[in-house]
C-alpha cells in the first residue's frame, strides 16, 4: 500500500501536506522551534499526516508525505513518523481536532518549569478554553506523556508540557498554529510582568474570564 507516495496519495492529501509543511516551517521561522524540535499533524479523513522524525522542515518535499491511520500504522510514505505520534493520535481520538502543533517555544517552556497552571495574566486564556494547565513531565514520545497531556487538555485546546514545550489543536492548521503563538505570547507576558522586582501582576478572576469566553464567540467579522 505504501512505498510509492506519489501513487498512493490523493489530491486532498497532497494539498494538506503542502499546508502542513508550510506550518512546520513557520514554527522555525517565527522562532517557536529550533532545528527539528516540535512536530505538526493534520487529519484528512481517516489519515493523519505528520512531520517525519528528525528531518529539517526546509528539506521536506511533496514526495516526503508521511501519513498514519488512527492506530499509528503507516499508510503513506517511507520516512519514520514523528516520535510524538502518541500525543497527536491521542488528541484526534478524544477531540474534534483537525490539526495539532507541538513546539518547544522558549517562554512557554520556561513557564512550564515554574508553575502547574499559567496564572490568568490575560483574557486570551479564554481562546484556549480557560487557564492553561501544565502536564507533568514524562519522557518524550511515550504513552505516559500522551496520558499526562490529555488530562491537562481537558476542556482546553492547548496546554504546556513540563520541561518540554507546548501542544495546541484546532479545526485547521492555522488555528492550531495561532493558538500556539498566543500561548507563547501569554507566557512571555507573564514572565515579563513577574520579573519586575518588588511587584507582582494583577490577575484576572475566573468570572472575568468567563465573560470574555462568551464575548469571544462574537469576535471578528460577521459571517
Ligand atoms: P520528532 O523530530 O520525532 O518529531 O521529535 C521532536 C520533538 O519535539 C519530540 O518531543
Ligand atoms: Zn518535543
Amino acid at each position: 500500500m505504501w512505498g510509492d507516495p506519489a501513487e498512493a496519495c490523493a489530491p486532498e492529501e497532497a494539498r494538506a501536506w503542502e499546508d502542513l509543511v508550510t506550518t512546520a516551517r513557520r514554527t522555525v521561522s517565527e522562532g517557536l522551534v529550533v532545528g527539528t524540535s516540535g512536530n505538526v499533524s493534520v487529519r484528512v479523513g481517516d489519515t493523519v499526516l505528520v512531520t517525519p522524525s528528525g528531518v529539517p522542515y526546509d528539506r521536506l518535499e511533496p514526495d516526503d508525505i508521511t501519513g498514519v491511520d488512527p492506530d499509528g500504522r503507516q499508510v503513506l510514505g517511507t520516512l519514520v513518523p514523528t516520535s510524538e505520534l502518541p500525543m497527536h493520535l491521542a488528541v484526534y481520538a478524544t477531540t474534534d481536532a483537525r490539526a495539532v502543533v507541538h513546539t518547544h517555544a522558549v517562554h512557554a517552556t520556561a513557564v512550564s518549569t515554574l508553575v502547574s497552571e499559567l496564572p490568568l495574566i490575560h483574557y486570551m486564556a479564554a481562546a484556549l478554553g480557560g487557564p492553561v494547565r501544565v502536564a507533568p513531565y514524562a519522557t518524550y514520545g511515550t504513552d505516559e506523556l500522551a496520558e499526562n497531556m490529555l488530562r491537562a487538555l481537558a476542556d482546553r485546546s492547548g496546554c504546556l508540557l513540563q520541561n518540554h514545550g507546548t501542544i495546541t489543536y484546532g479545526t485547521s492548521l492555522d488555528q492550531a498554529y495561532d493558538r500556539t503563538a498566543q500561548l507563547e505570547w501569554m507566557c512571555r507576558l507573564w514572565l515579563t510582568a513577574t520579573s519586575v522586582p518588588g511587584r507582582s501582576p494583577t490577575l484576572l478572576t475566573r468570572e472575568q474570564l468567563a465573560e470574555v469566553e462568551e464575548r469571544l464567540r462574537g469576535y471578528g467579522q460577521r459571517r
